[in-house]
């Protein structure tokens, strides 16, 4: 779950990026965050992913307030947090295989757990007959699910996607939120941040506007 206590988050002496934000997404249900560019977004992923910290107010994340977090708890947060990039990240001299593994490799793992849960992760998305891949060989739409695996195989109980659909036909856009809809089944909470209206409008899930940093509409659904 995530929830946000009148958060605000102060770059600059006079100018907040986010005012007296609250709201809470509770385990297993999917969200929408949509605004302008500037309206915030990437700021509040960010105070979520512990990249950034509140100026004022409280951050909860799985039960953990990140005010109080320090050191060694930090990394074990993050790690409890699975993010997707747009253009996925993925590195272009490994297999999808070791792209997927590498979550577990940096959280020390024991390499004979390690394959089984890579296979389970590639096979969520449709792609274990890809392990062997690099990511130049597959489509933008395979490659973006790599990016899935490799956000889900740690088994994070939040997800975040940053504009997940924003390099993707509409078809495979599809797909990609089908995909976080099993996920939010199975008690996964998921926030994806995008501009495109037709997906907000198709998946009639709740939907939370930024704009000039203030939470400015929070809705169930968009006809
Ligand atoms: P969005 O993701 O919705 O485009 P951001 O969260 O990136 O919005 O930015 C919100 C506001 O905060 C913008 O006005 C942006 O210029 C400002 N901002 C973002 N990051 C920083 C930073 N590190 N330092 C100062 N201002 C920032
Ligand atoms: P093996 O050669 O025995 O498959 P691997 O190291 O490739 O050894 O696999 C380790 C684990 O991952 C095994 O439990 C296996 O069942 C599973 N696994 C391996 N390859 C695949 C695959 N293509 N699809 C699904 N699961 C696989």
């Amino acid at each position: 779950m995530i929830r946000f206590e009148s958060v605000s988050k102060r770059y600059a002496p006079q100018f907040d990026a986010l005012r007296e934000l609250s709201f809470e997404l509770p385990t297993g249900e999917m969200a929408f965050l949509t605004g302008h560019s500037g309206a915030g977004k990437s700021t509040l992923l960010k105070l979520i992913m512990l990249i950034e910290r509140a100026s004022s107010g409280r951050v909860i994340v799985n039960g953990r307030d990140h005010g109080q977090l320090k050191g060694r708890q930090i990394a074990l947060a993050r790690r409890d947090i699975g993010m997707v990039y747009q253009d996925h990240n993925l590195l272009d001299d490994r297999s999808v295989f070791d792209n997927v593994a590498l979550p577990l490799v940096i959280a020390g793992m024991p390499p004979r757990d390690i394959p089984n849960r890579v296979y389970a992760a590639l096979d969520l998305v449709g792609l274990k007959h890809r392990a062997k891949a690099f990511p130049q060989e597959l489509s933008g739409g395979e490659q973006q699910r790599v990016g899935i695996a490799r956000a889900v195989v740690a088994k994070p109980s939040v997800i975040l996607a940053d504009e997940p659909t924003g390099n993707l036909d509409p078809q495979l856009a599809v797909e990609v939120m089908n995909i976080f809809e099993d996920l939010s089944r199975v008690g996964v909470s998921i926030l994806v941040a995008t501009h495109d209206l037709s997906l907000i409008a198709r998946f009639k899930h709740r939907l939370l506007t930024l704009q000039a940093g203030q939470l400015v509409a929070d809705s169930g659904a968009v006809a």
